[in-house]
């Protein structure tokens, strides 16, 4: 059994003492590709450099959360890195961008700036995108109209029902993962059971987005920190997904990996020279 995780960002400072090993378990549990979304232009090198050693896919982006500590250059460092890098089959989507109307105190007006921006980066090298996706499904929306592009995934999506069917007839997949492990996460197990069957695939958002059993309750935190999210995990979540389904453990690993290469195309090159 083989799995993909979708949305994995490895590169982050939580890996740092153990990232080779937590890659490693992660191989261990079956899951044979991982997706690395950048979220800053100061870690593109970095993550290039992760995704190389390692055979992985990676995407480059400006996240939102990372917008109002970007500077406006750090779009054209993106436009250069974009063209650098046009030929490196590990490059898959540009990500992670979006919007978070979520998070209090953020400058919306650059939020949707630099989306727009980045938008215009993907389709002008006919790349998908990776969209960070936070009360703002209405907002990315607008912008996919003005600026289309060649699909790509909604992470960690959280939407009705008609907005993700909007996404999808943009041939946007739509990302699950630890939330929809909780049973009160009605609206995200809902989308994840009744979505056309080419349309989820599955992530971790490691090390974030902890799946209910390693979440720490608020009032717990003084004793345990907050769980670290793994790439191993994604096999237990994907067995959440395979109940909310009717389907078996193999054929959930096997259609949302063939989702996952549907929505980032250049992945079927690097995944067919892993397994040679
Ligand atoms: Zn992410």
């Amino acid at each position: 059994m083989s799995w993909v995780d979708s949305h994995c960002h490895l590169d982050a400072a939580e890996f740092d003492a153990d990232r080779d090993a937590v890659l490693a378990a992660a191989r261990a549990a079956g899951v044979s590709m991982l997706v690395l979304p950048a979220v800053a232009v100061a870690g593109f090198d970095a993550l290039i450099a992760l995704a190389h050693r390692h055979g992985l896919a990676y995407a480059l982006g400006i996240h939102p959360l990372y917008v109002d500590a970007a500077q406006d250059a750090d779009l054209e460092r993106l436009a250069d890195a974009l063209q650098a890098r046009r030929n490196d089959p590990h490059l898959v989507a540009v990500g992670e961008i979006g919007l978070d109307f979520f998070v209090p105190g953020l400058d919306k007006a650059r939020q949707e700036r630099f989306y727009a921006a980045q938008l215009k980066l993907a389709r002008a090298h006919g790349l998908p995108v990776i969209l960070h996706v936070r009360r703002s499904a209405d907002g990315l929306l607008k912008h996919l109209r003005r600026t289309e592009v060649a699909g790509g995934i909604a992470h960690a999506f959280n939407g009705s029902d008609a907005q993700a069917l909007q996404f999808s007839q943009r041939g946007f997949r739509l990302g699950f993962g630890g939330a929809m492990t909780f049973e009160r996460a009605l609206q995200i197990r809902h989308l994840a059971a009744t979505l056309p069957a080419d349309v989820p695939v599955l992530e971790t958002d490691a090390p974030d987005i902890a799946p209910q059993w390693l979440y720490v309750k608020a009032g717990e935190r003084e004793q345990r920190p907050p769980s670290r999210n793994v790439p191993a995990e994604l096999p237990r979540i994907g067995q959440t997904l395979a109940a909310l389904r009717g389907w078996t453990q193999g054929e959930t690993a096997a259609r949302t990996a063939a989702n996952t290469l549907a929505a980032l195309p250049r992945m079927a090159a690097l995944m067919s020279a892993g397994s040679a």
